[in-house]
């Protein structure tokens, strides 16, 4: 059994605004399962607070700091939790990173920095909880000073770093690496400065005892070019030390079995009930009933990274194909527009909705025949891995953890029974088209389509396997905390 210290910005349902905030709850839950001694450590947003049933307010004076945390449990899970309270975090509702105007909060790297510092004060048991982790597992670029800053540290936890998105670095001017007050060491090629800038994400990259991310395609993708986001040198140098594991699902809150969210339930065997909650996303995004029409859904941030523009662009393409569009996002103003544009134009045939919406996100799952995931670059992925378990068709890019979690529907997938979606390649709007028209002549053969449904349904998207393989890369990062030298003698050089 292992201690573990989950660090991460945002938890399920305490806080959400992407796959992170899912696998924050659902990776400790299952390792919990495992037998390890999990606590997550996560800021006290004032919408955070507000969702909790059962606190106990506590604080606690490390070495010159005086902090609260609020000290409960995951509501989803029972999982111990931790929130860190301050009014930067508590005092601010909405979007724990971007301002209402869309921007950055003014103050993103002071925010994270200081629950960094507090992650290192819980980490070395200087802050009177009387817990000691064996490692702290840090999530994202919110959490990459953490590495760091233990480094310097002599009886230190080991050190994992997960990176759920390369694109999001934490890349601030050198006037905050002061105002931070960090060891002016960490001002350099081979720690966190890059390009003149300071990078929090080169922290966690440079430091950490492991470094993975969210699927094995992903974690070879960044050390190209075209996916490191100038970061690639430096994985590649690292490369003994990264590797990929895919995500699982939160298999009891996506089960199309027992979903209270969903018009009506159904399985494998009853796969039929579907057509019941086709008909209620039409109606909840006024889309008309038109039998043997399929309806492809997008649920998703509406930005570039998730190919939203192809959509856009294949839609001529797309409406010729009698098909149905329900679409549910937020994201980037202009895709936004442009999808409310096309849904004016196309009444009935193309339903969007611009919001935040759990349920309707799985209604989507549910009463939709396909979902459409073009994205340009994907790290895992968690909506291909649910709509194959609701049955509903994923149509994707190969790339990233999309590659690793669809079969395609090609000839020989199809005879042996291990289709489960259709994969395209090309990032363009007709390849997009292309792919979902092979997706519209599949679903015209019933008894195909219905293996295809079969064969997605069934597969094991849940955390039973990478589960392990984390309680696996721990104990390789302990042993190589142990090894470790003083950390400016081992970094590697930066891109
Ligand atoms: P990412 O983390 O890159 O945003 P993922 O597919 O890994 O993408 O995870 C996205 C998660 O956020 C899924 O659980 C998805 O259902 C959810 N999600 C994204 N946008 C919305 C939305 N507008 N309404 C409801 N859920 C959403």
């Amino acid at each position: 059994m292992k201690k573990i210290l989950f660090v991460s910005s945002e938890v399920f349902p305490l806080m959400k605004t992407g796959g992170l905030g899912d696998i924050s709850s659902s990776l400790p839950a299952a390792l919990h399962s495992f037998g390890q001694e999990v606590r997550v450590l996560t800021p006290a947003y004032a919408d955070a607070l507000a969702t909790l049933r059962k606190v106990r307010e506590i604080s606690i004076a490390p070495a010159g700091n005086r902090l609260r945390l609020v000290e409960s449990e995951n509501p989803e899970t029972s999982v111990p939790i931790w929130l860190l309270v301050h009014p930067d975090f508590s005092d601010r509702p909405g979007n724990p990173y971007l301002a209402p105007d869309g921007r950055p909060w003014y103050d993103n790297a002071e925010r994270f920095a200081f629950l960094a510092r507090a992650a290192v004060d819980i980490a070395l048991d200087r802050a009177g909880l009387n817990w000691r982790p064996d490692v702290v597992h840090c999530n994202d670029w919110q959490t990459g000073l953490i590495p760091p800053l233990l480094g310097t540290e002599q009886a230190r936890p080991a050190t994992v770093f997960t990176v759920h998105n390369m694109a999001y670095q934490g890349v601030f001017p050198y006037d905050v690496f002061k105002k931070l007050g960090l060891p002016a060491h960490l001002w350099a090629p081979d720690a966190l400065e890059f390009y003149n800038q300071m990078s929090f994400i080169k922290g966690g990259l440079v430091f950490a005892d492991r470094i993975n991310t969210v699927s094995p395609t992903y974690a070879e993708e960044i050390q190209t070019e075209e996916f490191g986001c100038g970061l690639q040198g430096l994985l590649r140098e690292r490369r003994d030390r990264l590797q990929g594991i895919i995500n699982g699902i939160d298999d009891v809150t996506w089960n199309p079995a027992q979903d209270p969210l969903i018009a009506a339930t159904y399985d494998v065997a009853t796969i039929e009930r579907k057509a019941m909650n086709k008909a209620a996303l039409r109606t909840a995004l006024g889309l008309q009933e038109k039998a043997e029409i399929p309806l492809v859904a997008v649920v998703g941030r509406l930005v570039q990274q998730k190919g939203i523009d192809l959509i856009i662009d294949a839609l001529p393409e797309l409406l010729e194909m009698q098909i149905q569009l329900a679409i549910l996002g937020t994201g980037d103003a202009l895709y936004e527009q442009q999808l409310q544009q096309a849904a004016r134009r196309h009444p009935g045939d193309i339903g969007v909705r611009i919001s935040y919406d759990e349920s309707l996100a799985h209604q989507a799952e549910a009463g939709a025949d396909m979902f459409l995931m073009p994205s340009r670059f994907e790290p895992c992925g968690l909506n291909q891995m649910y709509s194959q378990r609701y049955g509903t068709v994923p149509i994707v890019r190969r790339v990233g953890g999309l590659a690793d979690t669809v079969e395609d529907a090609n000839p020989t997938n199809v005879a042996l029974g291990r289709a489960s979606g259709v994969v395209f390649h090309e990032p363009s709007a007709a390849a997009l088209a292309q792919a979902v028209r092979r997706a519209v002549a599949l679903y015209r053969d019933p008894p195909t389509w219905q293996r295809i449904q079969r064969t997605a349904m069934e597969k094991d998207f849940s955390w039973r396997q990478s589960a392990r393989h984390y309680v696996d890369l721990y104990t390789l990062a302990i042993g190589d905390c142990r090894l470790s030298r003083p950390p400016s003698l081992r970094v590697a050089t930066s891109s």
